[in-house]
């Protein structure tokens, strides 16, 4: 894994209220006292991010966003902006995950925006990418691919490349249960910072990419292993402390 830290990341989606997160918070930070040599982040909703960035202060737990939009201020109904994360402490957002491109017709286009403004914000964005069960039976993971990342750090200058966070989710494993094999997200992560590559070989070094889909406790060591695998984004096993602990511990 080289120099990098690994990275575990909890994606709690449209899950817990502010009294559950504590709860969660409370029994996760005891279990993972003395996890070291990884970063940890969790990724409350809009409503616990304040709390949450209170309640693990002096932690090694960092606070992400699930979203943000790209301009600073103005008259775009029911968004949250980088400047309003910023000001409670958030360390960094979550970009263009799968469901938010399906559901809520997230484009790359907006994504080649909100990569820049992040990154302006001091904050670490982590761009999802992945493809469909389908694109994958027809060979065409790697142009699916292509273009999310090319298009998704377009506007992002080459000296900042090195910070973004890229997180590999194929769509066919995300809530199935149905994991990739620790070749198949090899392969896709590797391709991935060849790609970064293709911009700046400094910043494919440094340049963190997560594999993201059915990560449990049983499959994360295997996965984590693998050489172009910097760590995990979790979506329902970070729900329980015991869970996302193990898998902490894993990396
Ligand atoms: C996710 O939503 O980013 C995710 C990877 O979910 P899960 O771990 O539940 O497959």
């Amino acid at each position: 894994m080289s120099g990098r830290t690994p990275l575990i990341a909890g994606n709690w989606k449209m899950h817990k209220t502010v009294a559950d997160a504590e709860a969660f918070i409370s029994a996760l930070l005891p279990r993972i006292y003395a996890a070291d040599g990884v970063d940890v982040a969790i990724c409350p909703a809009f409503t616990a991010l304040a709390a949450m960035v209170d309640s693990t202060r002096g932690s090694r737990v960092q606070v992400f966003a699930q979203n943000a939009h790209h301009a600073a201020e103005g008259a775009f109904t029911g968004e949250v902006s980088l400047p309003m994360l910023g000001e409670v402490d958030v360390h960094g957002v979550i970009l263009g995950h799968s469901e938010r491109r399906e559901f809520f017709g997230e484009t790359d286009r907006a994504l080649a925006l909100k990569l820049p403004a992040v990154l302006e914000a001091g904050m670490v964005p982590v761009l999802c990418v992945g493809e469909t069960e389908d694109e994958r039976d027809n060979g065409d993971t790697e142009r699916k691919l292509r273009h999310q990342v090319q298009e998704g750090l377009a506007k992002v200058p080459e000296e900042q490349l090195g910070g973004v966070v890229i997180a590999y989710e194929p769509i066919w494993a995300i809530g199935t249960g149905r994991v990739a094999t620790a070749e198949q997200a090899q392969e896709a992560c590797g391709f991935i910072r060849a790609l970064v590559a293709g911009r700046s070989s400094a910043a494919a070094e440094t340049v963190r990419v997560l594999y993201g889909g059915s990560v449990k406790p049983e499959n994360a060591a295997e996965l984590l292993g693998q050489a172009d695998i910097d760590g995990a984004l979790v979506g329902g096993a970070s729900l329980e402390p015991e869970s996302f602990a193990a898998i902490i511990a894993a990396a």
